[in-house]
């Protein structure tokens, strides 16, 4: 078969590399990157519930992230400071998976190691800058502090001399970066492990989180807006929801 475009090769390509991950994936536990967003979207994406349309924009902004990720990452490893990197963190109690994305030991080999968890995240330009420059709102959201203790507290059950974590922003467009740092107090491990029971709590009694309805589901959740309707109208019971909109492994 030829190909109409080279465009066409690659989402070809894409697409059979992204069905191949969902075959693999085990969708059945809950993600440190998704803690802290709506309780819903995150349980009809454990459920396996099919999202809106495929937006190939976003799979290539992903693509430009993952290679820049692993450019930092190689440098890093370079320097000879690399700890770790990729590394997953689970807990089956809670059901919980994650993988952050480096450790770093900040100091000299002669010096005691200053060991810190690393959570990379790459912006579009004007989303870098919204955020960087608006005097009125924190510079990192709620949620992302709440992933990055989470990656944090289950990080150092392995590597208990962790000091702190940091979020690294790099603007994709223009180089510009931002990195913030993070000593978290074990309040805020509670409010995981408060919003992880929350969660397993809806998934055993077999019960969907109530609609959020606030800006998460404007700004953040174009994924589940139809399925939310209809749950909300209580037009459909959780196994005919299930079997409307479960994606199929193939
Ligand atoms: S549309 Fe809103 S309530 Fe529904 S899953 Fe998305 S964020 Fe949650």
């Amino acid at each position: 078969m030829r190909y109409k475009s080279l465009d066409e090769l690659l989402r070809t390509y894409l697409l059979s590399q992204e069905e191949e991950g969902f075959k693999k994936r085990d969708n059945n536990w809950w993600y440190a990157s998704e803690l802290g967003t709506c309780l819903r979207k995150q349980f009809l994406r454990r459920l396996g519930i099919k999202g809106k349309e495929k937006q190939w924009r976003i799979t290539f902004l992903a693509e430009q992230g993952k290679a820049i990720h692993n450019r930092i990452q190689d440098a890093i490893k370079n320097t000879g400071r690399l700890v770790a990197a990729e590394e997953s963190i689970e807990d089956n109690d809670l059901r919980l998976k994650g993988r952050f994305d480096l450790i770093v030991n900040l100091n000299d080999k002669t010096e005691e190691p200053y060991l810190t968890l690393i959570d990379i995240k790459t912006q579009r330009p004007e989303a870098f800058f919204r955020r960087a420059k608006d005097p009125a709102k924190d510079k990192v959201k709620e949620f992302q502090k709440k992933q990055l203790a989470s990656y944090f507290f289950f990080a150092r059950r392995k590597y208990p001399d962790l000091k702190d974590a940091r979020i690294y922003y790099m603007d994709r467009g223009g180089g510009a970066r931002e990195e913030f740092v993070f000593k978290f107090k074990p309040e805020t491990f509670k409010e995981i492990l408060d919003e992880l029971n929350l969660l397993n709590t809806y998934w055993k009694n077999k019960e969907i989180p109530p609609c959020k309805k606030d800006w998460e589901c404007k700004d953040m959740c174009d994924l589940y807006k139809k399925q939310c309707e209809l749950v909300k109208k209580g037009e459909l019971t959780l196994d005919e929801f299930v079997s409307k909109f479960k994606r199929s492994p193939n």
